[in-house]
């Protein structure tokens, strides 16, 4: 028999907490103390207002967020996902910033993909810069959404896993352990309370993007958030399948998906810039009153990329620059040897804007070099 003690979240620090019996280790005679004792630790957490049992530190673990009955001013969760592949539960970081004022909620996820990790520092400052007092809305903020790949430094679920960012908005019965995953997210802390979301990620391990946004022009709003975050570069797209930001749009929950730089490290520019970006964003959409600002420089926009690939593997010196204007049939990379000797040398297939280079000149055949926005 399963059992859940719903009412905990508005007694014990606002969180939900689920308690349940293994009918293979509890035996029956157990069960009417366990309640006791339960029911005892119930009372006593109303008294205190806290749930140890229940807590990592003073970090309370819920199960499913509900911001309803939060109190003005920074709240600290885990979120349990599942467990992994040990049998510990897959613990998530919540932040959640209750402004004083009634509006939406936004979702501001980082870490995805488990080596992108600047958005992981933009949320740390934005929370330490943000007061409540003079916030509209609510803000739930995941500085770091896959423990399971930041644990082995990579972009997929854990060592074996696949990419969380295709798997939402995830299954709960089927699947590999990366849909199960997202299943829990997206219905524990997605999709209760979401008004707007905003994914934060990083090109990916050797390699780097400017500061760019994935967004679906089809939603305005979502459109209105990606030049409101003044990137440098914006592609409008259909989406992919799989990803937060396409399975929310989907839901008609405007969301975008915000590249910031390179990953493995924390980009001191780059947070910066993209911090700016979504307090300008927070203004544009009512949750803070400063006024939203025009961007200083207008962002190219482009509706399709163009890869170019290592043909074979080698050492590339990549000869242009992020934002860089290319005309077809311009230069942009060269492969060499061991020896340094030239391999290859490679062109722009058409005309646009660098959106993408290989950072690390190590290069496994058929690995990007340049991607080109146009
Ligand atoms: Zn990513």
């Amino acid at each position: 028999m399963n059992w859940a003690l719903h009412t905990a979240g508005a007694i014990c620090d606002d969180a939900s907490i689920e308690i349940r019996e293994d009918p293979h280790t509890m035996r029956s005679a157990m069960r009417p103390l366990m309640k006791r004792f339960l029911l005892l630790a119930l009372m006593a957490c109303a008294v205190t207002g806290a749930v140890r049992a229940a807590n990592v530190g003073d970090v309370p673990i819920i199960s499913k967020l509900d911001v309803a009955g939060l109190k003005e001013g920074r709240h600290h969760f885990y979120l349990n996902a599942g467990r992994g592949a040990t049998g510990l539960p897959n613990l998530v970081p919540v932040i959640v910033m209750k402004g004083a004022g009634e509006g939406k909620q936004l979702l501001l996820t980082a870490a995805v993909h488990g080596d992108e990790l600047n958005g992981i520092r933009v949320i740390h400052r934005l929370m330490d810069e943000l007061d409540a007092s003079k916030l509209t809305g609510t803000i739930v903020a995941v500085p770091g959404v896959n423990q399971a790949g930041m644990e082995v430094h990579s972009r997929y679920f854990g060592l074996r896993g696949g990419d969380p960012n295709r798997a939402f908005p995830g299954s709960e019965k089927r699947g590999e352990a990366e849909a199960r995953f997202a299943y829990h997210l997206w219905h524990n802390l997605v999709l209760p309370g979401t008004d707007l979301a905003v994914d934060l990620h990083t090109q990916t391990t050797g390699t780097s993007y400017p500061l760019f946004v994935f967004a679906d022009f089809r939603n305005a709003t979502a459109r209105d958030m990606a030049y409101s975050l003044h990137p440098d570069m914006i592609k409008n797209d259909p989406g992919e399948e799989g990803t937060l930001e396409t399975s929310l749009i989907k839901k008609g929950i405007p969301a975008v998906t915000f590249e910031i730089g390179g990953p493995k490290e924390f980009e001191a520019r780059m947070i910066d810039r993209a911090l700016a970006g979504l307090e300008n964003f927070l203004n544009s959409q009512g949750f803070l009153s400063d006024g939203a600002r025009p961007a200083r420089e207008q962002p190219i926009v482009g509706t399709n990329f163009t890869n170019v690939y290592a043909d074979e593997g080698g050492l590339a010196v990549i000869e242009v620059g992020l934002k860089d204007h290319v005309k077809k049939g311009t230069r942009i990379a060269t492969l060499y040897d061991p020896f340094g000797q030239p391999l290859r040398h490679y062109y722009a297939p058409v005309s646009g804007a660098v959106v993408a280079i290989a950072t690390d000149p190590v290069r496994d055949a058929g690995s990007m070099l340049v991607r080109i926005l146009h």
